[in-house]
C-alpha cells in the first residue's frame, strides 16, 4: 500500500473554492505546471514564497509515493505588461539598459533564478520549458482558437473573443468574476480601440520592426499574448487535462483565467483539476514587489546589508520562515519573525543530528503509552501534510517530535522503552520529513562542523582551566561564549553540551 493510499491527500481547490480529495487522473502519475519567473531581473523573496510553496508541494506528493512530472516554466518571451497587450515588454526594456540583447537578458537571469533554487534547496522540476522554445506550439494554438471560432484579427493581432467565449463556455470562474463587473473593470484601460470587447485579451500581438524580440507568424511579425505561454506548455507536456497547476494568488486572473479561457477554446476541455493558489509574502501588511520598493532579494538577506533588516539571515531560516504558515494565509516578513524561525530550524537541526546518533538498544520494558504516542506523532505528520499541504501544523507535530527526541537524550525516558518497529517508523520520519518534504537542510555544513570544532575545543580547555582551579579562566570562556549567543550547559561531571541561540 502506498502512503498516498493509507494518508488520501485534500487539496483546496481554487476553482470550486472548496477543499476536494485530491484524485490524479491516472496513479500513480501526476501532472503538476507552476508558472515560473520571468526572467528580466533577480527573483525576490516574495516569489520564492511561491516557488517554495510549489516546491513542498512537489516533494510530499513525491513522498507519498505519486510518480510526478512537474513543469514550471521560464517565461524568457517579453509579453506587455498589461491585458490589452500594450504597455512595455519588461525584457526589452531591460535589455536596452544594460546594452545586452534580450536573450543575454534571459540567460543572466535565469542563471541567478537558479542559483538561488540552488541555495534555497528548491528542487528542479522535472519539466523547464521555455516560452521562447514554444513559439511553433504557440502559433498553432491560436490558429486553433480561430478554426474554432473564439478569436478574431486585427492589424496583424489576434484577441480572444470573450464574448463569443462565452455563448457556449464559462468565463470568470476561476476567479469569482461575472462579464458585467470584468466589462466595467476594464473599461476604463488604455487604448481598446482595437478589441471588440473591452474585456477581450490579446493571444498574439503584432509589433513594430523596432521591438528586437519578435517572431514571424501567419498574421506577421509579433509575440505570444502573456497568457498563451502557460497553456500551451501545460498541456504540451501533461496533456490536454492534468491534475494540477499552481501559482501566487495575483496570477489567478486575468492569467489564469485566461489560460483556462484558451485551452477551453482550443481543446474544449477544462485544462486543470485542482486549482492551487498561493498567498503573498507582504512587509507591513503590503505585496511585496519590485514595483512597491519593498522588496527584499535573497543576497540581501544574506548579506543583512538590507535598510530593514538588523541581522544577516542564513538561506535556511528564511525558508523554515517561509513554511511556518500554510501558504493560503499571506505572510509578514519582519526581523521579529526572521528571529524566530532562525531559532525554530536550528532547533530541528539539533534535534535531527541527535537523533542521527541513536541506536535502537534492544528492547527492554515496554512503555506503551509513549509507544503509542510516538506512533501517532508519525501518523500525524501525514495527516496533516495530506491535509492541503498544511507545512505549519507539520512543523508543530516536528517539534512536538524534537520535544521527545530531547527527552530520550537527556534520559527521561529510554530507547528500549518503544519497539523497534516504532523506533525505526518515527527516526525516518523524522529525517524525512525535515529533509525531503521540507527540504531543510544543514545552511553550510563545513561552517558548522567548523564551529562545532572550535566550541568543543574551548569547552576542553575550560575543562582543564577547572580541574587546575583557574575559576577565572574557565568563567571567562562560559561568559565570553555567553556573550556571542554560545550557551554551555554544565552537567554533573564537566560541560556536556551547548546550545546556539
Ligand atoms: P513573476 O516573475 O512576476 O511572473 O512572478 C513569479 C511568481 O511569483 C508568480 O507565481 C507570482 O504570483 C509570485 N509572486 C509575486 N509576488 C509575490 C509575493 N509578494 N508573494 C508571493 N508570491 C509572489
Ligand atoms: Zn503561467
Amino acid at each position: 500500500m502506498e502512503l498516498y493510499e493509507k494518508y488520501p491527500l485534500s487539496i483546496s481547490n481554487s476553482l470550486s473554492g472548496k477543499k476536494e480529495k485530491f484524485e490524479p487522473l491516472n496513479p500513480p502519475f501526476v501532472g503538476m505546471y507552476s508558472c515560473g519567473p520571468t526572467v528580466y531581473n533577480e527573483v525576490h523573496l516574495g516569489n520564492l514564497r511561491t516557488f517554495t510553496v510549489f516546491d513542498v508541494v512537489f516533494r510530499y506528493l513525491t513522498h507519498v509515493g505519486y510518480n510526478v512530472r512537474y513543469a514550471r516554466n521560464i517565461t524568457d518571451a517579453g509579453h506587455l505588461t498589461n491585458d490589452a497587450g500594450e504597455g512595455v515588454d519588461r525584457i526589452e526594456e531591460r535589455a536596452r539598459l544594460e546594452q545586452l540583447e534580450p536573450m543575454e537578458i534571459v540567460q543572466k537571469y535565469t542563471f541567478s533564478f537558479h542559483e538561488v533554487c540552488r541555495i534555497f534547496n528548491i528542487l528542479p522540476p522535472t519539466i523547464e520549458p521555455t516560452a521562447t522554445g514554444h513559439i511553433v506550439e504557440q502559433i498553432e494554438m491560436v490558429k486553433k482558437i480561430i478554426e474554432n471560432g473564439y478569436a478574431y484579427e486585427v492589424n496583424g493581432s489576434i484577441y480572444f473573443d470573450v464574448n463569443k467565449f462565452t455563448e457556449k463556455y464559462k468565463y470568470g470562474e476561476l476567479s469569482g468574476r461575472n462579464i458585467e463587473e470584468l466589462m466595467e473593470g476594464t473599461r476604463a484601460l488604455d487604448r481598446q480601440d482595437e478589441k471588440r470587447n473591452p474585456i477581450d485579451f490579446a493571444i498574439w500581438k503584432a509589433v513594430s520592426p523596432n521591438h528586437i524580440q519578435r517572431w514571424p507568424s501567419p498574421w506577421g511579425e509579433g509575440i505570444p499574448g502573456w497568457h498563451l505561454e502557460c497553456s500551451v506548455m501545460g498541456t504540451k507536456y501533461l496533456g490536454k487535462q492534468f491534475d494540477i497547476h499552481g501559482g501566487g494568488m495575483d496570477l489567478k486572473f486575468p492569467h489564469h483565467e485566461c489560460e483556462i479561457a484558451q485551452s477551453v477554446g482550443a481543446y474544449g476541455i477544462t485544462p486543470v483539476r485542482y486549482w492551487m493558489h498561493s498567498n503573498m509574502l507582504t512587509v507591513n501588511g503590503e505585496k511585496m514587489s519590485k514595483s512597491k520598493g519593498n522588496s527584499f532579494l535573497p543576497r540581501e538577506l544574506f548579506n543583512g546589508t538590507h535598510p530593514l533588516l538588523t541581522k544577516a539571515y542564513s538561506p535556511m531560516a528564511v525558508r523554515f520562515f517561509m513554511l511556518q504558515s500554510h501558504y493560503s494565509s499571506t505572510l509578514d516578513f519582519s526581523n521579529e519573525a526572521l528571529s524566530a524561525a532562525e531559532k525554530g530550524y536550528r532547533k530541528l537541526m539539533n534535534a535531527l543530528d541527535t537523533l542521527n546518533e541513536f541506536k535502537y538498544p534492544g528492547k527492554g520494558k515496554l512503555n506503551e503509552n509513549l509507544n503509542t504516542e510516538l506512533n501517532k506523532l508519525v501518523a500525524a505528520c501525514y495527516q496533516t501534510m495530506s491535509d492541503d499541504f498544511n507545512t505549519a501544523k507539520t512543523l508543530a507535530v516536528l517539534f512536538e517530535m524534537t520535544s521527545r527526541i530531547n527527552d530520550f537524550k537527556s534520559g527521561n525516558h529510554s530507547l528500549d522503552s518503544i519497539e523497534e518497529t516504532t523506533y525505526n517508523a518515527f527516526k525516518s520520519t523524522f529525517i524525512g520529513f525535515i529533509q525531503e518534504v521540507m527540504g531543510l537542510q544543514e545552511d553550510n555544513v563545513q561552517d558548522s562542523d567548523l564551529l562545532d570544532g572550535i566550541i568543543q575545543m574551548l569547552i576542553g580547555i575550560r575543562k582543564k582551566a577547572r580541574e587546575d582551579k583557574n575559576f577565572a579562566l574557565s568563567d571567562k570562556i562560559r561568559d565570553d561564549l555567553k556573550a556571542m549567543g554560545v550557551q554551555l550547559k554544565d552537567g554533573k561531571d564537566g560541560t556536556i553540551d551547548y546550545e546556539i541561540e
